[in-house]
């Protein structure tokens, strides 16, 4: 067996040097998964990814896959459409919410020279997508007095300066703040946002808060774009499938860009599986359990001694504010249990996420957090 290592060092090879400056600066995505793998820990409870706890028993139509799978799967897009009340030429499928977000970036915005602009604490994608395509990133922090809300005004004024912001990600309901952006500030950023860049609203957890969605000001408002992903209501984080819904013309623009075959076979057929009546209805039954649970865990974790604050939640997990956010973050994955550190976020510095569980998972995070919280005492 050669050394990969050895070898390189051999020939003089550098790939750092090589490579675009922007990709090699980056810091590689610190998922949980990584992070205990090189550490050698053995995760038991996972709630640190808003996955739904609970999973579908699917399987694809078919086992022969020589052929190229269509382009956009007619039957996801046209049921996606009906589930959405759009028309089908204002649905793209894509590999995920991510795929999405690389998407618009890749469309809209030049290397070198454009920028994105987000609301921090936010969603991590939008800043790694521009990154990794050399787009700049202009962070507009929100406060958390205000629900996170982004300020309009501000904005305004902001393009007015900053002609090379092209697309702007607002995440409504927010992750990781939980709360959904007021429908009237969505109206002031469409009007802040028309004819300067796209407006774009990710809503990845909208099933958990239906009445948070902007789908209907799509037809008013054509440079707004929404973000959508079977991998958190429809308990399809494996599958990779998620979708833009957007104004025909844009969505032409971002057929030019994606990949000729971008979803595979056996999701195309498991995503129109689950987009028929009935699996939407098992959808809206396992939001009522999540919610249900999400709620009991929020009254448990406000009742332990450590915690500051739950912030309420619109989505499938919780921001908790503790006295020692660190401590009890290191304890829990020493026990097994996996939430997700929020500290490197602005005005999060004392927070944690986690994602809601099987009660059974809930009762165990409670119980150790008790325990964990009775020790420092
Ligand atoms: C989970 C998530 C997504 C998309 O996830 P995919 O699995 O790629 O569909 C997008 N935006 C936010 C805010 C999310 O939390």
């Amino acid at each position: 067996m050669t050394n990969p290592t050895k070898s390189r060092k051999e020939a003089g090879f550098d790939p750092a040097a090589l490579a675009r400056p922007e990709v090699t600066a980056l810091k590689p995505y610190a998922s949980a998964r990584r992070i205990m793998k090189a550490e050698g820990l053995e995760g038991e409870v996972w709630l640190n990814a808003n996955e739904s706890p609970e999973a579908e028993d699917l399987a694809p139509l078919t086992m022969n896959f020589n052929r190229y799978p269509e382009a956009q799967p007619e039957a996801v897009v046209e049921r996606y459409a009906a589930y959405a009340g759009l028309s089908s030429e204002q649905v793209l499928v894509t590999r995920g919410g991510d795929e999405a977000i690389e998407l618009l970036v890749r469309t809209f915005c030049r290397p070198g020279t454009d920028a994105v602009l987000e609301f921090p604490p936010t969603y991590g994608m939008y800043a790694v997508s521009a990154r990794t395509n050399g787009v700049g990133v202009v962070d507009l922090p929100t406060d958390p007095s205000t629900g996170w809300t982004p300020d309009a005004d501000r904005i305004a004024a902001l393009l007015d300066e900053r002609p090379d912001v092209k697309v702007v990600f607002a995440c409504s309901p927010g992750n990781p703040t939980g709360a959904s952006i007021p429908r009237a500030v969505t109206e002031r950023l469409a009007a802040a946002t028309a004819g300067r860049a796209l407006l774009v609203v990710d809503e990845a957890y909208v099933e958990f808060a239906p009445e948070a969605s902007v789908v209907d000001m799509l037809g008013t408002h054509p440079h707004l774009v929404v973000i959508r992903t079977l991998s958190k209501a429809f308990a399809l984080a494996g599958l990779r499938c998620g979708f833009v819904l957007a104004d025909p013309s844009v969505i032409g623009l971002l057929l030019k860009v994606i990949a000729p075959y971008p979803i595979p076979t056996p999701t195309a057929q498991i995503a129109a599986q689950v987009l028929a009546e009935n699996g939407i209805a098992r959808m809206h039954a396992r939001v009522g359990r999540i919610i249900a649970a999400r709620e009991a865990l929020a009254e448990g974790l406000s009742a332990l001694p450590g915690v500051e604050a739950v912030m309420p939640s619109e989505t499938n997990f919780l921001l908790v504010r503790m006295r020692d956010a660190e401590g009890v973050f290191n304890a829990l994955v020493r026990r097994g249990i996996i939430v997700r550190d929020q500290r490197s976020q602005p005005s999060l510095d004392d927070a944690i996420r986690i994602s809601v569980g099987l009660p059974e998972e809930n009762a165990r995070l409670l119980a150790a957090m008790a325990d964990i919280m009775g020790d420092r005492r």
